[in-house]
């Protein structure tokens, strides 16, 4: 849509001035601190939010505590459960443009995507989630006392693991708190969210959407502030049953090592390499858009950014013309503009990862294609923290193949054969997602089969869907988010054991 005018009531924020939400109060931090949250893209303060510390985060422990201990949540009947989910949903819906441009503000990502792709998969978080609530086999439940049985029966039920904090990182800010609340509420958890510092306005527009939809108090509790001290207080907590956290890997490795004082439930969704092979028999059309599409969206700031792209060496130099050719169409700008492919990066660190990256790479020799310097969009005054897509032709060794750089940077690499493509793709401590692009099925299904990742795409590439499992292998973590399976992570069994019942006992 050329042509888009961004004034200045775009760059208004949906949130102002945000508090800490705790047992459905909003309130300043104990210290009384606060945060500046800065927008990207004009590199201006957007707004001021609470600092929480670990004294908050007791109180939204004990909230929540409470919550699951005391009140009825966790006993709410399922139809009930369900109905206020989808209140909850339609409510995200009602407002799909504040919470999309929360993101837009906070971390640069194109509006067009967060319009479409986030805010549209939060809403679908609440009702697919909201309809297991009513779903016996998977939502924890309570049920009628059993019938009379001549011989010793016995009731398993699955409960609510309880208090479960979620820690969550800044290139999703949205859609990966809500992939952990969603199902923590469908199966009656209370929980304690703490949002990446960088991107703290859509979890307070979604805090307000459960207070207009009724969600008791204490069910969610937000505590924005710094990552160490809050999650060293949620993690060190023995009040909380569970942690949920998408992050980093060092960060993941750190929180795993803590939680085993109090031997704590932990789900991990953490960094990636992925590997995107390309055949010379593939619809190079095709696989070229999925390979721009597989690093280049969000920035490449995606855990599952394709960002090692296996070339058969005999169709390399035709995709590293094609490759070269659409990466110069990409538009870079304002990603509050409708046809904005790539914002700006979501804070300064960010950017000056990806330059050292860019340096490294020319250091050990990489071959650079295209781009590798910072850019500055016409009309924003020379402000942004914009870096140009780049493409480096280089070798698996090389650090910018195996450390997660986390924009957009992609390294071509050349592979002989199938062997040597799946060499080289298992060929890393990540196991996130990986794609493969070919004209023979057969051959698309051997490599998936053989590939250490917990997705592979066929023919496309960062596709998403709620109903479908998300997660990792290796050091990109375990347990998966999405899809019925993810239940499990905030759900336990319990089997009572039940007298012999006579029919005089019933
Ligand atoms: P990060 O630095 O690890 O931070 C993630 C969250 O952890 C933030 O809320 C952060 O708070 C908090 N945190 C920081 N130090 C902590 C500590 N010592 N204890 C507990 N929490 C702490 O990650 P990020 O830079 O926000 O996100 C990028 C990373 O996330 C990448 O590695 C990416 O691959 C990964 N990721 C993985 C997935 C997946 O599904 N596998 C999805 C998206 C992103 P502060 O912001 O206050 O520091």
């Amino acid at each position: 849509m050329n042509g888009f005018a961004v004034d200045d009531r775009d760059r208004l924020s949906p949130v102002e001035d945000g508090q800490l939400y705790i047992d459905g109060k909003w309130r300043e931090s104990a210290s009384g601190k606060r945060m500046d949250t800065v927008d990207p893209t004009t590199e201006a303060v957007i707004t001021s939010v609470a600092k929480g510390d670990g004294d908050d985060v007791n109180a939204a422990i004990a909230a929540a505590r409470r919550c699951t201990d005391e009140d009825d949540w966790s006993r709410m009947p399922a139809p009930d459960r369900h109905g206020l989910m989808i209140t909850v949903a339609d409510i995200i819906e009602r407002h799909a443009d504040e919470f999309a441009r929360c993101e837009t503000l906070d971390m640069g990502k194109p509006v067009q995507f967060a319009r479409s792709i986030d805010a549209v998969l939060l809403a679908d978080l609440f009702r697919f989630f909201g309809s297991l609530a009513a779903d016996p086999e998977g939502a924890a439940r309570y049920v009628s006392p059993p019938p009379d049985y001549a011989t010793r029966p016995v009731m398993s039920v699955r409960e609510p693991v309880g208090v479960v904090a979620a820690i969550t990182p800044f290139n999703f800010p949205l859609l990966l708190a809500a992939s952990k609340i969603a199902p923590a509420m469908a199966t009656g958890n209370a929980v304690v969210h703490k949002p990446a510092s960088s991107t703290p306005l859509s979890a307070i527009r979604l805090a307000m959407a459960f207070e207009e939809a009724g969600v008791p108090k204490g069910v969610y509790n937000l505590v924005t502030g710094p990552g160490a001290e809050i999650g060293d207080a949620l993690v060190e907590s023995p009040d909380v049953d569970k942690i949920a956290f998408t992050g980093s890997t060092g960060v993941g490795k750190g929180i795993i090592a803590k939680s085993a004082d109090t031997v704590k439930k932990v789900t991990m969704e953490l960094g990636g390499k992925s590997a995107h092979i390309i055949f010379a028999d593939a619809d190079m059309d095709v696989a070229i858009q999925n390979a721009i599409f597989g690093i280049f969206y969000n920035k490449g700031e995606i855990c599952t950014a394709g960002s090692r792209l296996l070339v058969e060496r005999k169709a390399l130099d035709t995709v590293l013309d094609a490759l070269v050719q659409a990466v110069s169409d990409l538009i870079i700008g304002d990603p509050l503009h409708h046809d904005t492919f790539l914002g700006p990066m979501a804070d300064k660190g960010q950017l000056e990862k990806v330059e050292s990256y860019v340096k490294a790479g020319r250091e050990a020799g990489a071959d650079l294609r295209y781009g590798g310097e910072r850019v500055q969009p016409d009309g924003l005054g020379g402000k942004g923290w914009f870096h140009q897509p780049t493409i480096f032709l280089g070798r698996n060794d090389m650090a910018i193949a195996q450390e997660e750089i986390f924009g957009p940077v992609l390294t071509v690499i050349p592979f002989e054969d199938e062997a040597d493509a799946i060499r080289i793709a298992n060929d890393t401590a990540f196991g996130l997602a990986s794609g493969v692009q070919t004209s023979d099925m057969a051959k698309a299904l051997r490599v998936a089969s053989a590939l250490k990742a917990g997705t592979c795409w066929i023919n496309s590439y960062n596709y998403f869907d709620v109903s479908v499992p998300f997660g990792g292998v290796k050091q990109s973590g375990f347990g998966r988010e999405c899809g019925r399976e993810a239940l499990e992570n905030y759900t336990q069994m319990k089997s009572i054991w039940l007298p012999v019942m006579t029919g005089a006992q019933t």
